[in-house]
C-alpha cells in the first residue's frame, strides 16, 4: 500500500518535476531555504484548518475516518516541520536530493488535503457545505500564494484541493451546483494563471540574474586576463582596483598595490599626468620610464589613461591602461647609440662630433673663448694589425680609447673617425690664444704619454706612438669640415716630422699640400722627359784618402732650370706611388753607370743606392731588382743598398729575409743614418749589413758634444765585434776628420771635405 502510493507520488512528482534548468543553483537553494524557514508558520496554519475542519465534521463525517485523516495530516505537518529546518541546513546532502523530498513531502500534504475535498463534503447541510468550502478555498489560495516560488508544487496543491471538491460538488446536481462547479473550475484557473504569471516573472529574473552575472564574471575574467597592466585609481588619487598584468609589470602582489597613493609615485611627470585626466576630464598618453617604489624595479611604460564616470556621468576617478616597454626603448636606445656612437671602442662618431660641435662652437662664439681640435693618427697600426692580427688591433684601439677618455674632462669630446683615427674636441678653452694653445699643447702631451705607456695585450707587448695634428678654432664658427680638413694636414706634418709628435695647423701647410699636389703631376712626366739625373758623392778612406765608393744621390733638373732635391721630391714620389718607378729607374741607372764605368776603367768604386721603406714593401721587389742587375751584367758586388732603421722595425722579418737574399747574390747593404731613429744596437747583431753610416749631426757635434763621441765610439765598438765597415756621414772640416782619425783609423768618410755630390762627368773627372 505504502509502495504503490509511493510510486504514485513518484509518477506525479516527475510529471510535475521541473524540465526548466533555467533556475539558477543559488537561487534554488535560497528558495529551498525561503520555504523551510516558512515551515512553522505554513505547518502550524495547516494543524490549525485541519483541526477546525475535524471540529466542524465529526458529527456528519464517518470518525475513524475522519481521525485518521487528522492524524495522518498532523503526523505529516509535524514531520515536515521537524525535518524543515535541519533540511535547508544540511549541506552534506547535494540540493537535489533535499529538494526532492521536499516537494515528496509537499505532494504528499497536497495529496491528503485533495482526499478530505472529495472525501469529507457535508452533502446536504448547506451550512457545512459552504464552510467546508470555503475551508478548502483558503488552504488553496494560501498555498497557491506560499508556494508560488515552487510553481509546479504550487499548482499541484491547487489542483489536488480545487479539482475532487468541484467534482464532488458537481455530483449533487442542479443548477445551483453546476454554477458552484463552474466558479470553483475558474477560480482554480485562475489561480494556476496567476501562479504561472509569478513563475514567469521570477524565471525571467532569474534568467536576467543569471545572464548579469556571467557577464560579471566574463568581464571580471577578461579584466584579470588582458594582455596589458589595467588600473583603476579613485578620484583621491588611491588604485581601486588592477588585474594580473598590471601587478606583475611592477612586481608587486595585487593585494600591495589596492588602495596604494598614487601620489606618492616618484616620477613627476606620471603623477602629474594621472592628475590631470581627472582635472582636465580627458584621456592622456605616457611614455616614459616608471620606477617602482615598492619593488624598486625600473622600467619604461606606455601607458593610456582615461577618466572614469559612472552612469550619472559622475567622475569616478580614472582607468589606465599601460604595456611594460622596456625592451623596445631598450633596442631603440641602443639602434641611437649605435647611430652616434663607433660599434669598437663605444667613443662618439663623426655625427655625434658633428652634432656636439655645432652646439658647442656656437656658444663659443657667443662667450668669445677659443676651441681647439686634435687629429691623432696611431703611428704604425696597420703594422700591429699585419702582425698580430686584427683581435689584437682592436683591443688596441679600445685601449687607446679608454686612455684618452682618462686624459681628458668631461666637456670634451673623444671620437673614433675610423680605422686608427681620433678626434679630440677641446671646446671653449679661454678668452686668450696663448692660454688656448698651451692647453692644447698641454693635453696632446699628456695624449703622448698616455699613449706611450707599453700596452699589454694577448701576452704581447706593444709600444704605440701617435702623431697630432692640431688646429685652433676662433669664434668666427669655423666648419667642421674646414677644421678637420686643416687637422688632417697638421697631422700629416706631425708624421712628417717623426713620430709621436704635435703639429700646429698653419697656413703654410695648406701652401705645401698645393705645392705637392703641383709637384706630383710634375714628378709623373720627370722619367719620360729624362729629368732625372744621379749624382754621386765619393766615400773615401781615411787613411789614404782613396775613393771606395759613391752614394748616389737623385736630383731633378726641373723644366724651369732649378734643381730640385731629393728632400723635397721623395717623400712626394713616396706619397703617390711613384716612388717604385723612380727606385726602379735609380736601380737601372746605377747598373748602367757600373757597366759604363767597369769598360772605361775597369776597377771602379761600389754604388751605394738609397732605397724607400716603400720601395721594400713591393712583394716583387727582390725578383724585380735581381734580374736588373743580372740582365746588366755588372758585378754584384758594385752595387750596395742603404736603408734606414724604420724599414727595421716596420716589419723586420721580411727585411731579414730580403738582406739574406741580395747578400746570397753578393748586394750588400748599409744601414743609412744610423744613430737618429730607434737606434738599436741590437740590429747590428741581428741583421747581416756591410756597413753602418753614422748619420752626420754625430759628426757635426764631435767636437763639441762628448755625449756623440761616446756614441761614435760604441757604434764603432760594435762594428769592430760584427766585422763592418763605418761611414762618416757629413764631413764637412779637417778637424772633424782628424778626430775622426783618432777614433779610428780605419773609418770611412764621406762629406762635403772631399766633395759635393756630383754629376758622373765630374765624379769620373775627380777620380
Ligand atoms: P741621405 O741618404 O742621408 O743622403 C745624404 C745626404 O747628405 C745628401 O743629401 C747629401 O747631399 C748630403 N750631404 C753629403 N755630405 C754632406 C755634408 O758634408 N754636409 C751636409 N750638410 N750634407 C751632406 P741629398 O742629396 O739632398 O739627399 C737627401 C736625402 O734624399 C738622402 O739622404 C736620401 O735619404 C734621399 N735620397 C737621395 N737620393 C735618393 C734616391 O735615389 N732614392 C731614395 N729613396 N732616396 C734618395
Ligand atoms: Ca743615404
Ligand atoms: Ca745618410
Amino acid at each position: 500500500m505504502f509502495e504503490k502510493l509511493k510510486a504514485l507520488l513518484e509518477g506525479i512528482y516527475s510529471y510535475f518535476a521541473p524540465k526548466d534548468q533555467v533556475l539558477h543553483l543559488f537561487l534554488r537553494e535560497h528558495l529551498l531555504v525561503t520555504l523551510c524557514k516558512k515551515a512553522p508558520v505554513t505547518m502550524s496554519a495547516i494543524i490549525v484548518l485541519a483541526s477546525a475542519l475535524l471540529f466542524l465534521l465529526h458529527d456528519i463525517v464517518n470518525p475513524y475516518i475522519l481521525g485518521v485523516w487528522y492524524v495522518s495530516v498532523v503526523a505529516v505537518a509535524l514531520f515536515r516541520l521537524l525535518k524543515a529546518w535541519k533540511r535547508c541546513s544540511d549541506m552534506q546532502k547535494p540540493f537535489e536530493e533535499r529538494y526532492r523530498t521536499f516537494r515528496k513531502e509537499a505532494l504528499l500534504m497536497a495529496a491528503l488535503w485533495g482526499v478530505a475535498s472529495f472525501l469529507f463534503y457535508p452533502s446536504g447541510l448547506p451550512h457545512y457545505e459552504a464552510v467546508f468550502a470555503i475551508f478548502i478555498i483558503l488552504m488553496a489560495s494560501a498555498s497557491a500564494v506560499n508556494l508560488a516560488i515552487d510553481r509546479p508544487v504550487a499548482e499541484v496543491y491547487v489542483t489536488a484541493l480545487l479539482l475532487p471538491l468541484a467534482i464532488r460538488v458537481l455530483f449533487e446536481g442542479g443548477l445551483y451546483y453546476t454554477l458552484f462547479f463552474a466558479a470553483l473550475l475558474l477560480y482554480g484557473v485562475l489561480l494556476i494563471m496567476s501562479i504561472r504569471q509569478i513563475g514567469v516573472i521570477l524565471q525571467k529574473g532569474i534568467r536576467q540574474h543569471g545572464e548579469l552575472s556571467k557577464l560579471q564574471k566574463r568581464m571580471k575574467m577578461i579584466l584579470e586576463q588582458t594582455p596589458a597592466g589595467i588600473f583603476n585609481y579613485d578620484r583621491d588619487l588611491k588604485i581601486v582596483e588592477c588585474n594580473r598584468a598590471f601587478s606583475e609589470l611592477l612586481g608587486v602582489p595585487r593585494e600591495r598595490l589596492i588602495g596604494l597613493d598614487l601620489y606618492d609615485i616618484k616620477d613627476e611627470n606620471l603623477k602629474k599626468l594621472l592628475k590631470r585626466v581627472l582635472d582636465e576630464r580627458r584621456t592622456l598618453k605616457y611614455d616614459g620610464p616608471y620606477a617602482s617604489m615598492l619593488s624598486g624595479k625600473e622600467i619604461w611604460v606606455s601607458a593610456t589613461v582615461a577618466p572614469l564616470f559612472d552612469s550619472s556621468g559622475r567622475l569616478e576617478g580614472a582607468i589606465g591602461a599601460v604595456e611594460d616597454k622596456s625592451a623596445e626603448h631598450e633596442a631603440l636606445e641602443k639602434a641611437e647609440f649605435l647611430a652616434y656612437h663607433d660599434s669598437l671602442t663605444s667613443l662618439p662618431n663623426r655625427k655625434l662630433l658633428g652634432d656636439r660641435y655645432d652646439s658647442q662652437i656656437a656658444q663659443a662664439g657667443r662667450k668669445k673663448l677659443y676651441s681647439s681640435l686634435l687629429f691623432l693618427d696611431l703611428d704604425r697600426f696597420k703594422h700591429v694589425n699585419d702582425t698580430y692580427g686584427h683581435n689584437v688591433g682592436d683591443e688596441l684601439l679600445k685601449e687607446s680609447a679608454r686612455r684618452l677618455l682618462k686624459v681628458l674632462r668631461k666637456s670634451d669630446t673623444v671620437c673614433r673617425l675610423g680605422g686608427d683615427e681620433f678626434i679630440i674636441f677641446l671646446p671653449m678653452i679661454s678668452e686668450d690664444l696663448s692660454m688656448s694653445v698651451n692647453h692644447t699643447l698641454l693635453v696632446s702631451q699628456k695624449i703622448h704619454k698616455a699613449l706611450a705607456q707599453p700596452f699589454e695585450i694577448e701576452k704581447h707587448k706593444l709600444f704605440l706612438s701617435t702623431s697630432i695634428g692640431a688646429v685652433m678654432i676662433g669664434t668666427r664658427g669655423e666648419s667642421l669640415d674646414e677644421v678637420l680638413r686643416c687637422a688632417d694636414i697638421a697631422m700629416y706634418h706631425a708624421k712628417k716630422l717623426g713620430r709621436g709628435v704635435t703639429s700646429f695647423y698653419e697656413e703654410f701647410m695648406d701652401e705645401q699640400i698645393k705645392k705637392s699636389i703641383r709637384m706630383e703631376k710634375e714628378l709623373r712626366h720627370a722619367l719620360d722627359r729624362n729629368e732625372l739625373k744621379l749624382y754621386f758623392q765619393p766615400i773615401v778612406e781615411i787613411s789614404t784618402g782613396q775613393v771606395v765608393g759613391a752614394e748616389a744621390l737623385l736630383r731633378w733638373r726641373h723644366p724651369s732650370g732649378i734643381t730640385i732635391m731629393p728632400s723635397e721630391f721623395i717623400p712626394v714620389a713616396e706619397e703617390s706611388q711613384l716612388i717604385h718607378q723612380i727606385g726602379r729607374w735609380v736601380i737601372e741607372e746605377a747598373c748602367r753607370t757600373c757597366r759604363r764605368w767597369e769598360k772605361a776603367r775597369g776597377d771602379m768604386p761600389y754604388i751605394s743606392l738609397n732605397l724607400s721603406p716603400k720601395q721594400l714593401r713591393y712583394s716583387g721587389f727582390y725578383e724585380q731588382t735581381s734580374k736588373i742587375v743580372e740582365e746588366s751584367g755588372v758585378d754584384p758586388s758594385k752595387i750596395k743598398f742603404e736603408i734606414t732603421e724604420s724599414v727595421l722595425i716596420e716589419d723586420s722579418d721580411r727585411a731579414k729575409e730580403l738582406i739574406d737574399r741580395f747578400k746570397e747574390i753578393g748586394i750588400g747593404f748599409m744601414i743609412d743614418d744610423f744613430g737618429t731613429g730607434y737606434s738599436s744596437l741590437s740590429y747590428l747583431k741581428r741583421f747581416e749589413f756591410e756597413t753602418i753610416k753614422i748619420d752626420r749631426s754625430f759628426i757635426r757635434d764631435i767636437l763639441k758634444d762628448e755625449d756623440d763621441v761616446t756614441l761614435v765610439k760604441a757604434i764603432l765598438d760594435i762594428a769592430r765585434q760584427f766585422d763592418y765597415d763605418v761611414i762618416a756621414e757629413g764631413v764637412e772640416t779637417k778637424e772633424q776628420r782628424e778626430r775622426l782619425r783618432e777614433l779610428d783609423s780605419a773609418i770611412l768618410c764621406q762629406g762635403y771635405l772631399y766633395s759635393a755630390p756630383l754629376c758622373e762627368e765630374e765624379f769620373l773627372r775627380l777620380l
